[in-house]
């Protein structure tokens, strides 16, 4: 299987950056609200301490367009997409450690939600983003590997109806329960309909 790091960012080719700084400067969380990632992070999660060391909201979604319009519409239209744009609850962010030239000024201790970043093949990069074509890539190859799992499936169900010894049985249901797990992982991005 391998873990994340040899999966993915091992291979992402780091060379495709622009280094064009989009990421860093008009950025949202699509899981959590502004108040629920300010909760997580007096709770002591991990991931909201760093995005609130690193991030400050615009005050409005307007504000966040006046510097850049492209990427906020993007994220919107995704969001609608999914039936998940709700106005009242989404904050657009920038870094405070972006600078005028586009790099990083804390590069070498930047946290882990950067060094991830674009952190799968179903993030929404911004416009232009270097890594685009890539991503479009891993996404194809998520969807191969459910298609696969899918026929391995299939087979089990007929490898099922041959067969009544409660070893093998056993066995069709452990690997059974490995495959579902797959198809579940992508299930937010539309894994049933692959
Ligand atoms: S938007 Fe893409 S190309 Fe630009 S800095 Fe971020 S990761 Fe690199
Ligand atoms: S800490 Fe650096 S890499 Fe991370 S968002 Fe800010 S500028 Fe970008």
């Amino acid at each position: 299987m391998g873990s994340y790091e040899e999966n993915y960012l091992k291979k992402r080719p780091q060379s495709l950056c622009k280094m064009c700084g989009k990421c860093c400067r008009v950025v949202t969380n699509t899981k959590y609200t502004y108040q629920e990632i300010r909760r997580l992070a007096r709770e002591g999660n991990d991931f909201a301490k760093d995005f609130i060391k690193i991030f400050e909201p615009y005050p409005s979604i307007e504000a966040a367009r006046e510097v850049d319009a492209g990427i906020v519409d993007n994220i919107i239209e995704h969001l609608k997409m999914d039936n998940k744009y709700d106005e009242d609850k989404i904050t657009f962010y920038k870094c405070k450690y972006l600078l005028d030239n586009n790099m990083c000024s804390i590069y070498e201790e930047r946290p882990t939600l950067c060094i991830h970043c674009p952190s799968s093949g179903w993030v929404v990069v911004p416009p232009g983003c270097g890594f685009e074509g890539w991503l479009f890539l891993q996404r194809e190859e998520d969807k191969q590997k459910v298609r696969r799992a899918k026929e391995e499936y299939l087979e089990l169900q007929l490898l099922k109806k041959k067969t009544k010894d409660p070893a093998i049985l056993a066995k069709i249901a452990s690997v059974e329960k490995k495959i579902l797990h797959t198809i579940d992982i992508f299930k937010p991005y539309g894994s049933q309909d692959w």
